[in-house]
């Protein structure tokens, strides 16, 4: 059995330092290794130290971890988990990497001092340590040339993208004589334990996302020189309005630096034999002045955009090309624009901006077209098929949709007679797969997406270009024979019965994968179209996941809790009893929830219907002690935002399986209230039942719960939010949250199986009058000092009421209804108050709170 225990980290970099601390977050400790300094530094000398001092030696490292631990964002979880990084050098440590399961090598992006580095590497290596690289292009087979066969049976790439934490994609790419085994393994490990999303790559220049994504910023700089654009009007074009991040192109390349980029752009430029391709790849002569300028992005202060600080005031500029000058931007606007803007989702953006006509839906015509063309012509040579694309420009670029998403999405065969109509080249197996009677990539049919895959080798080679790069060249002379399973594997392509593959003109294979193979992966969505909804309403679904596990999705706007989904957490209960082992409360929205419905609350109030206001109190409180005390297990599952209301639906669940990017926070105060759906009452239920006897002071922790709620935090991850006291110890983080739905129905099965019992209805201690005065004066000495505002104070006060039970005598004993009597009272009267009103409102308006 393989497993990854320890791992060392070669090159202390802005990537190797992340990737250690990502796998800090992963539970591996590593050891970070890079150069040995020849010279101390003016702090070093000062300090007495010398060349042979082990804080002068592991220097490099030593900086580089203190950088992780203040970079933001965070590089880690949590912020202890520093402690798993053990900073070295290559000079004295580098035979403990006979110690360690995976060695990576993260240091420069230069082939030479890579080789010349995994040469020594080896000198230490034994058979069943993993090495893999993380170069963003650098051939893996050049890398390892002339290296023991069984030592190059062990190496792989793994292409981590910056940051490692944050960013989804890492991109597997085996060399020529990488073990089978250890490519399946590793992807795995990537996938579960590191939380990634991992695609397999070809060794071929810039591999999968870089690939495309420096083709398509490349096109785009044509298009623009050609049409005459200005460097906003690109980034209007290109930005959201098309699905992609705000950076759009040119924020982008500042972020990336255009130095990095040109050296990207050569590294196809150099290896590439297509002529067509070269034309492309080669950097555009502005582009090559403004690094040789030095106008190379953020790190520079300048590149197409700069910002500098005018009368205290920051002030961003950009550049107009024709002059090399900068220059204010321009703000403008037009009918393509606009649509873009009033169209909701990506898909529906990217058909309004290109179904329009003017001059900037032409110009998103052509990026895109070229790009789409580009990317097919890709498949095959770059990775096995068009998903796999899809999924680097998504994980690796953060694209709404990757590029055969976005083909089905403006009508695949519409799209191919409008490219044939502008003079482009469609690669032959897409007009294979239309003749045959397609009309998109993907499709979904029974349980399962499919998505179109030209098969390999044999007849699609000239094709889709297979042979055009050196990299290829050379995979192609070693690809095995159409036909061969290993090309492409018999049981993934075998189209289901009564599909017939296409076989086209050109006599190219095309015929369906499943896309969704790994039967941890579920897809709400998919369960839903194949009829799995047991009920549903305008906010919310309860869907069967099969094995006696149910899940109930929340879909309304924001996934903000209404009574709609409040009353489908009351009418599950008794589906449940009678149909199901338990329930899982999970959802694949962007964020988990971001509270209680805001809107009506503020509405009741203003038109001050109080008993409305007190209906909707009591029915989420009763409805989250019902979901409590419910006889079947309930596991929560949360992601991204999970905030106010969100985290109170969790509370009242048996387990929390956050995924590791959970940001959880009862975060009520915020817009002037407290949490008021049984929030408060159960973390005071918690502190009561955690403390090690029937005695101990119940204040220390209750000082933590009341600075928690009364300063709103949020946890930075999952992590965090166990270490914080808003999950319990026994919670248990997943680390991909593609994962989450299976785990927690498999968490639901477990409990059910050992024989669950929900919790009793037990009355507990709370701190009573003399806990409440502690809290106050608290409160009161920040008033005092200015840091809270007299509004802040009133909830203050009203907040540390609630969590120390009342004015009763310290120690006494209550039940959770009386708890939630107190809690709901409260938070009546700040609903009532008019700078709370105001705070509501500017949420709702400004996305952020006031503080009045
Ligand atoms: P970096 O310049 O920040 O760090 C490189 C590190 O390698 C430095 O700490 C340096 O001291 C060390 N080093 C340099 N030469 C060495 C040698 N001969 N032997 C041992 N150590 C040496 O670079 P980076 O951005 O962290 O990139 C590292 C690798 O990761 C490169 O292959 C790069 O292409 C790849 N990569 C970078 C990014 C990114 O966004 N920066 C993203 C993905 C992949």
């Amino acid at each position: 059995m393989r497993q990854i225990r320890r791992a060392a980290v070669i090159g202390s970099g802005v990537m190797g330092a992340s990737i250690a601390a990502h796998l800090a977050n992963a539970g591996i400790p590593s050891l970070l290794l890079d150069l040995v300094p020849n010279s101390l530094t003016e702090a070093q000398a000062k300090k007495g130290l010398t060349l042979l001092d082990p804080l002068v030696r592991n220097s490099l490292a030593i900086d580089a971890l203190a950088r992780l631990k203040k970079a933001n964002p965070a590089p880690f979880y949590d912020p202890l988990f520093a402690n798993r990084i053990t900073p070295g050098n290559l000079e004295d440590d580098l035979h403990k990497i006979a110690d360690v399961d995976w060695v990576i090598e993260v240091i420069v992006e230069s082939l030479e001092p890579k080789q010349s580095l995994l040469a020594r590497i080896e000198e230490h290596w034994h058979p069943g340590i993993i090495v893999s690289s993380n170069t963003s292009g650098i051939s893996i087979n050049e890398m390892v040339q002339g290296l023991d066969s069984e030592f190059r049976r062990h190496f792989l790439g793994t292409h981590f993208f910056n940051p490692p934490r944050y960013m989804k994609l890492l991109e597997v790419i085996p060399g020529d004589d990488t073990d089978p085994d250890i490519v399946e393994f590793m992807t795995k490990f990537c996938e579960r334990r590191l939380g990634k999303g991992v695609v397999r790559a070809k060794d071929t220049p810039n591999f999968v996302a870089n690939r495309i994504g420096t083709y398509g910023l490349l096109v785009t700089l044509q298009e623009m020189m050609a049409g005459g654009f200005t460097v906003e009007e690109v980034d209007a074009v290109t930005g959201p309005a098309i699905g992609r991040p705000k950076s759009a192109t040119f924020r982008t390349l500042d972020l990336v630096g255009i130095d990095t980029f040109v050296h990207v752009a050569n590294n196809v430029l150099e290896k590439t034999r297509d002529e067509a391709e070269k034309t492309v790849f080669r950097a555009p002569s502005m582009v090559v002045d403004m690094v040789q300028r030095g106008w190379i992005g953020e790190k520079a202060g300048q590149g197409f955009y700069r910002k500098q600080r005018v009368d205290g005031k920051s002030v961003i500029d950009s550049l107009n090309l024709r002059a090399m000058e900068y220059g204010p931007q321009v703000k403008f606007t037009a009918p393509s624009l606009e649509a873009a803007k009033a169209a909701r989702g990506a898909k529906a953006k990217i058909r309004a901006l290109l179904g329009a006509d003017d001059k900037y839906a032409r110009l998103a015509r052509s990026i895109t077209a070229r790009t789409l063309i580009y990317a097919a012509e890709k498949v095959g040579e770059i990775a096995d098929s068009p998903r796999d694309i899809d999924d680097a420009m998504k994980w690796g670029f953060n694209w709404d949709l990757g590029p055969f998403e976005i083909w089905d999405a403006l009508g695949l065969v519409r799209t191919i007679a409008d490219m044939e109509s502008a003079g482009m080249v469609v690669p032959a197996w897409v007009k294979d797969w239309v003749a045959a009677g397609h009309t998109s990539f993907y499709e979904r049919r029974d349980v399962h997406t499919l998505v179109a895959v030209p098969e390999l080798g044999g007849a699609l080679g000239g094709a889709a270009g297979a042979a055009e790069t050196a990299g290829a060249a050379k995979a192609a002379e070693t690809a095995p024979p159409a036909g061969n399973p290993g090309a492409a594997p018999a049981a993934e392509t075998a189209p289901p019965a009564g599909d017939p593959s296409a076989t086209g003109s050109s006599g190219a294979l095309v015929s369906w994968r499943r896309v969704d193979e790994a039967p941890e992966i579920v897809s709400l969505a998919a369960l839903k179209e194949q009829g799995r909804v047991v009920a549903r309403n305008s906010g919310s679904s309860l869907v069967d996941l099969g094995d006696g596990v149910a899940c109930l999705e929340f879909h309304s706007p924001n996934n903000a809790i209404g009574e709609d989904i409040l009353v489908m957490i009351q009418q599950s209960m008794p589906l449940i009893r009678k149909d199901f082992e338990g329930l899982v409360v999970a959802n694949q929205g962007r964020n988990f929830c971001v509270g209680a419905n805001l809107m009506i609350l503020l509405m009741e109030a203003q038109n001050e219907e109080w008993e409305e206001v007190d209906d909707i109190i009591r029915m989420f409180q009763h409805t989250m002690l019902a979901l409590k005390r419910f006889e079947k297990p309930v596991v929560a599952a949360p992601h991204r935002m999970t905030l106010g209301g969100g985290v109170e639906v969790c509370l009242a669940a048996d387990r929390i399986l956050p995924a590791a990017e959970t940001y959880f926070g009862l975060v009520e105060v915020g817009v002037g209230l407290i949490p008021g759906g049984g929030g408060c009452k159960e973390l005071a239920y918690r502190l009561a039942k955690s403390q090690p006897s029937p005695d101990s002071d119940l204040q220390p922790g209750l000082n933590h719960i009341f600075e928690t709620v009364g300063m709103a935090k949020v946890s930075t991850s999952g992590h965090d939010a166990i270490r914080m006291g808003l999950m319990a110890p026994t919670d248990r983080v997943v680390m991909n949250q593609d994962f989450a739905i299976h785990e927690a129905k498999a968490e639901v099965l477990r409990l059910a199986e050992q024989g669950y019992a929900p919790p009793t209805e037990e009355r507990f201690r709370v701190a009573g009058s003399d806990g409440k005065a502690v809290l106050t004066m608290g409160a009161y000495d920040m008033f005092l000092g200015g840091y809270i505002s007299n509004h802040d104070l009133l909830i203050a006060r009203k907040l540390a009421h609630v969590l120390a039970g009342g004015d009763v005598p310290a120690g006494t004993m209550v039940t959770e209804e009386y708890m939630l009597d107190l809690e709901r009272e409260a938070f009546l009267s700040l609903v009532g108050e008019p700078k709370t009103q105001a705070r509501m409102q500017h949420m709702l308006a400004k996305g952020k709170p006031l503080r009045n």
